[in-house]
């Protein structure tokens, strides 16, 4: 249960004074409907109002201050449609409050003749005359409060505007309770950090700049208790999982010995090293929840049919999930002539088995009949019968979040898990998403491959591009064509896409070219893939579906339109459709001049190199964590606070620190760690707490 003295942040948003149920919908976009959510919100910006000037020397267009007296009010001629104006001095000169649609008994109450008033705007100057135009504030100098020198400014929205928001954040700051610290006292000290409530209040008051980079000491120690709370949270999950006995697997090796002799190449060192950390994982009595990191093509395939085959070895089963059908078909393909030579039984299972065709595989599943399983993920949630499961391993799952995993593992007699995937994930970025895994890496690709030469292309030059594809297609050449990704509106999307269909099936050929987009059905998807994968089509228009991994290895051209869009990960594994044969294979990316600094640097990266780790830490460089793994993918924590491309030292020392807590007090049942349970329920990770006894 989350402890009481939390309540009042996890209220919700209309309990504010100012938030009605209009409001509270929109505050909900930015930052969120509970308290905890504005209070966790830091600003964006600062107004600084603290500029003082006088009326002759103060500067146009910048916000100011000015100290004046109200000399008179001049409200316009009954009926005419003209501003009110009030005239003010100070001992430099003059000037000129306007006001439209104003209500004067309203201005008379805030400018009363013959009164000081500070004003606060922006100064502008009307046929020679200054003026100021609707001023922000108008304030007694007697009561110097109800004018703020520094506005915080935060993330707005259509109908939201700034003081409303900076208001109910204002509240959530009052409503913060003192909290017992959770942190280490010699590491506040040696950072120089204060307490987290005090932290709060100077995140939302900031006065200059500084105190508004990542780097300002207060926002630093938030972020650092955000990524501790995220640390804390998948070792908790990781320590019940290590708790819930796996099962020792151990076989002869000979399954693995036939198939290794099979194969008509030699294992990467990356690969042998991969294989050599699963196995030991397999062995130890503990359950292994590993994932396989490695591009596109370095060969993470044979690594997991061998650890399979180490699972069939002692008589159990094991099971690859694909996320698509036809990826499900191709690992069958590739992987049957290995089967048979081991001796072992590999069997396939769609959505589209039906009947008594179905029903005899499973029926095969559950006699022991068959010994490895190919599926779709979406196979894995129905109720499949194994005899004896030992071995899950899913394939390109990184839209895969922690708590799916979770709900996975959780099912059943507790089988090791390998989870495997192509996008290659920044070291400081793999470990707040899947720090309750170990994780091992192929960086190596297998020896022979061709580079793909990759060229980026002014979308000016389109008529080039189609008439160099045009020559290629003749030769029997195959090529992907990648349409614009237009984010939140998948119909705009497929009007780019469609329109290009036309443009090319009228210059290489109606019959040569095929679409595949995201409205169309599974199995129209397929049936266009398996189109284009037999040769039949030339050239495969598509959205970014191809991104999943359908394999064509006579596919030597990729062109990418607006490869500006996309983000670096996702043009790299997009680049990694070709060149997977020892043909010359080269990459398009056809980019709308005129390209910013950060967006040349990115393509240019894109250009230069094919190492999928390297140009995943470049992303995060570029662009920071928010961006990096493009909205679509789910799966990544989302940071209020800490900013991973900044904060990487601080998420390197919170693991530390998870680490050391957990092994002194694993239940978290000391004063300290009592503390650390209301930070995890302050970030929202009720899940992780839920792995403790109570206390
Ligand atoms: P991934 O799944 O990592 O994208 P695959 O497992 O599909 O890559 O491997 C890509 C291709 O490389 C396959 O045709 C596979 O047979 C081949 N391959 C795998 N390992 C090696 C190796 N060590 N040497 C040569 N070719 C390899
Ligand atoms: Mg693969």
């Amino acid at each position: 249960m989350r402890p009481t003295i939390l309540n009042p942040l996890f209220a919700d948003i209309t309990v504010l004074n100012g938030v009605g149920p209009k409001i509270a919908a929109l505050i909900s976009r930015v930052a969120g409907s509970r308290v905890v959510d504005l209070l966790l919100t830091p600003p964006s910006g600062l107004i600084d109002r603290s500029f003082r000037s006088t009326i002759a020397d103060a500067p146009l267009g910048r916000i100011l201050t000015l100290r004046v007296t109200v000399d008179r009010h001049d409200p316009p001629p009954k009926g005419r449609r003209l501003p009110y104006k009030v005239i003010c001095s100070d001992h430099t000169g003059f000037i000129t409050l306007v006001f439209f649609h104003a209500r004067q008994d309203y201005l008379k109450k805030v400018l009363p003749e013959g009164e000081t008033r500070l004003v606060s705007g922006k100064i502008e100057d009307f046929n020679g005359a200054r003026q100021m135009a609707h001023p922000d504030y108008i304030a007694d100098p007697e009561k110097p409060d109800d004018m703020p020198d520094f506005e915080p400014v935060y993330p707005l929205t259509s109908g939201l505007t700034s003081a409303v928001m900076r208001k109910a954040t204002a509240q959530s700051v009052t409503r913060a309770p003192d909290l017992e610290e959770w942190q280490e006292p010699n590491w506040l000290k040696a950072r120089n950090w204060s307490s987290w409530k005090a932290a709060t209040e100077t995140l939302h008051a900031p006065k200059s700049d500084a105190d508004l980079s990542l780097l300002a000491p207060a926002r630093q120690r938030l972020a650092y208790d955000e990524l501790l709370a995220n640390q804390l949270a998948l070792m908790l999950i990781r320590q019940a999982r290590v708790k819930s006995k796996g099962r020792a697997i151990k076989g002869d090796g000979i399954l693995r010995a036939r198939a290794r002799k099979a194969l008509p190449f030699s294992l990467t060192g990356a690969q042998q090293s991969a294989l050599q950390e699963i196995f030991a994982d397999m062995e130890s009595g503990e359950r292994m929840v590993r994932l396989l990191q490695g591009d596109v093509g370095s060969g993470k395939t044979i690594v997991a049919f061998l650890a399979m085959l180490a699972a069939v070895e002692t008589g159990a089963q094991a099971t690859l999930m694909a996320p698509t059908g036809i990826l499900a078909q191709q690992h069958l393909e590739s992987l049957s002539p290995l089967a048979s030579t081991a001796g072992v039984r590999l069997d396939v299972l769609s959505g589209r088995d039906k009947g008594a065709v179905r029903s005899e595989k499973l029926q095969r599943l559950k006699n022991g009949e068959t010994n490895i399983l190919i599926g779709t993920h979406a196979l894995f949630q129905e109720s499949i019968e194994f005899q004896d499961l030992a071995l899950v391993v899913i394939d390109e799952q990184h839209r895969f979040g922690v708590r799916q995993r979770m709900a996975l593992t959780q099912k059943g007699p507790k089988p090791d898990l390998l989870v495997m995937t192509a996008t290659p994930i920044p070291r400081t970025l793999s470990l707040t998403a899947y720090g309750d895994m170990d994780h091992s890496r192929i960086t190596e690709k297998p020896p022979g491959r061709k580079p793909v030469d990759t060229r980026t292309v002014p979308a000016s030059r389109i008529h080039d591009v189609i008439a160099g594809l045009k020559r290629a297609t003749a030769q029997n050449e195959q090529a992907y064509w990648v349409c614009p990704l237009v984010e939140e509106s998948d119909v705009l999307d497929l009007t780019a896409a469609e329109e290009r269909f036309e443009t090319l099936k009228s210059a290489i050929g109606s019959d040569k070219v095929g679409l595949v987009h995201g409205r169309m059905t599974g199995p129209e998807k397929d049936a266009v893939m398996e189109r284009f994968h037999s040769g039949e089509l030339s050239i495969l228009i598509a959205t970014t579906v191809i991104e999943v991994g359908v394999n064509a290895p006579n596919a030597t051209i990729i062109i990418i339109e607006h490869a500006e869009r996309f983000g670096l990960a996702q043009l790299h594994q997009l680049r990694g459709r070709v060149g997977r044969s020892d043909k010359k294979s080269s990459c398009i990316l056809l980019y709308k001049p005129p390209l910013g600094e950060t967006a040349k640097a990115r393509l240019n990266v894109l250009r230069d190199t094919e190492d999928g780790f390297l140009i995943a830490e470049e992303d995060l460089r570029l662009r920071g964590a928010g961006d990096v793994l493009g909205a679509a993918q789910s799966g990544f924590p989302k940071f209020r606070l800490a900013d991973i491309a900044v904060h990487g030292e601080l998420l390197a020392a919170a693991r530390d620190d998870a680490k050391l807590i957990l092994s002194r007090d694993g239940q978290l049942s000391s004063a300290r760690g009592k503390a650390l349970r209301a930070l995890l329920y302050l970030f929202s990770r009720d899940d992780a707490v839920k792995m403790l006894s109570a206390g």
